[in-house]
């Protein structure tokens, strides 16, 4: 049997990790078995639907490197994979169901549906929901409803007794009590736009899906699912449902927690291979050691029994150090590619620099590489070479224990030995011994002087190591710079 699954969302919003790490799950399940990756647009939601959306999508994947063998764009033998090219197909399906004594036409109007839901609640009635009154009109009633110009939906006949069963690969056996079942679910709507249900499982089944590996929080739709399969009298495809995304404090990955869309991901500067390597790990482990992985090591070691069943838990700060550790794999010439977009959007640099600025950049991009999480962290720590320092906050100077007067003067005494190094031709780690040695003499923590010389060179606290950071600015800018810093002090202290 050839493995055949799919990733089908719904394009109502941006691709979050949640349904990526779905999506990822799918594709190195059907790679790791020689099998198809189908994706399929399931856009029966009109209202929540957008454009935006739908090419969120496409670029999401894009930007992993997924591909998918059939799908919108690609096509396929079972095509088309996008629902509301579909709609025709829904409708006949489901009114085979109501010839078959398995659905049936509901005319109530919202009011009564409405009304209905206001007396459940205020009689804390045990049964919600429809209350299942037109599963027996007879031809005549029927009739009389249609003259009166309304418009019905067709709507799935859930037993009333017994059970249903599914089997989950990860779960095992889940089994729900007929009663506990939605009553009566829409599979049709009076405007003849499908439910997710019944389009999900037609297109399930006639695009031959196998395997059904999708988010947790679907397992209470598959007993429904089960049902109307049963009606149909089809097969349904193997379940296996995801343990969920949460964040550290347990709770389900939300906004909350930070960002969550992929597109957010991208912008910030993390890298495809890291956010693939990392998001997989949530929920799925190798040996429970092994921690780098390529897509083409997932396309092959990929199975579903290595999926863990408990929750996964998305540390945004394992992904950074993922992020980091893929930024240094880098060449200098493959990282300075990726963080120019960065760095011409901050206004730094031209999208097409001259040859000389090139190599400039280049020498920022090596030493800069150690101290990157994201590509856009380039921004904070290059600004200093692009821009000149306002000094607007003089606190920076100052450390613990270390007030702006006696900041002011390390500095004073640093810069003198550093002028004093750089004429004599000094190592740099000479230098470094004398600068500390100067701190050592005012019998104040080392950073009291580093860090005051750090932000007259920089203007920030952060920046790349500090005799970098000189190299990279030239020596006439930094002393230039450090007078100005030593200025300014002086008229404060
Ligand atoms: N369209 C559904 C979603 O957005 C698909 C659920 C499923 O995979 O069956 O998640
Ligand atoms: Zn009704």
């Amino acid at each position: 049997m050839e493995v055949r699954v799919r990733y089908a969302p719904s394009p109502t919003g941006l691709q979050h990790i949640g349904g990526v790490r779905t999506a990822l799950f799918n594709y190195f399940f059907a790679r790791a078995n020689g099998g198809k990756f189908i994706l399929r647009v399931e856009d029966t939601d009109r209202e929540r639907y957008s454009d935006e959306s739908l090419q969120d999508l496409y670029d999401t994947l894009e930007w992993l490197g997924i591909s998918w063998d059939e799908g919108p764009i690609v096509g396929g033998p079972k095509g088309p994979y996008i629902q509301s090219e579909r709609f025709n197909l829904y409708k006949e399906y489901a009114e085979q169901l109501v010839r078959e004594g398995k659905a049936y036409y509901c005319y109530c109007t919202p009011e009564r549906l409405d009304a209905l839901r206001a007396q459940q609640q205020k009689e804390k009635s045990k049964q919600q929901g429809y209350d299942r009154h037109c599963r027996n009109l007879s031809e005549e009633e029927r009739k009389a409803l249609e003259e009166q110009g309304l418009k019905p939906v067709i709507r799935l006949k859930v037993p009333t007794g017994g059970k249903t069963s599914f089997h989950d690969v990860l779960m095992g056996e889940i089994t729900r009590k007929n009663s506990d079942v939605s009553p009566d679910p829409v599979l049709l709507k009076s405007d003849g736009f499908p439910t997710y249900h019944l389009a999900n499982v037609i297109d399930d089944h006639l695009m031959g899906i196998t395997h059904i590996m999708r988010a947790q929080e679907w397992i209470p739709s598959g007993p429904l699912h089960v049902i109307l399969y049963e009606a149909f009298g089809w097969e349904p495809p193997l379940y296996c449902h995801l343990p969920m995304v949460m964040g550290k404090d347990g709770q389900k990955l939300s906004k909350r927690h930070g960002s969550t869309s992929v597109k957010d991901f991208r912008a910030k500067g993390y890298l495809p291979e890291a956010l693939m390597n990392y998001v997989s790990l949530v929920g799925w482990s190798y040996d429970g050691q092994r921690e780098f992985f390529s897509k083409e090591d997932f396309e092959q070691l990929f199975t579903l029994e290595k999926i863990n069943k408990a929750p996964g838990v998305f540390d945004y700060k394992k992904l950074d150090w993922f992020n980091g550790q893929y930024i240094r794999q880098k060449s200098d010439e493959e990282l300075l590619t990726l963080l120019m977009p960065y760095m011409v959007n901050a206004g730094f640099v031209s999208a097409s620099p001259s040859e000389e600025e090139k190599q400039k950049m280049l020498s920022l991009t090596a030493v800069a590489k150690e101290r990157l999480k994201t590509l856009s962290d380039i921004v904070e720590l290059s600004r200093f070479l692009f821009e000149t320092p306002k000094y607007e906050d003089l606190s920076l100077f100052a450390t613990k224990g270390v007030d702006l007067a006696t900041a002011t003067k390390g500095l004073e005494q640093a810069f003198e030995v550093l002028k004093k190094g750089f004429a004599e031709h000094k190592e740099f780690e000479a230098i470094e011994e004398e600068i500390a040695a100067v701190a050592q003499q005012m019998e104040i923590k080392i950073n009291g002087v580093f860090m005051p010389l750090r932000v007259a060179i920089t203007g920030s606290t952060v920046s790349p190591p500090l005799f970098d950071s000189i190299n990279l600015l030239g020596l006439d800018e930094t002393y230039k710079r450090i007078e100005t810093a030593l200025g300014l002090l002086k008229s404060e202290v």
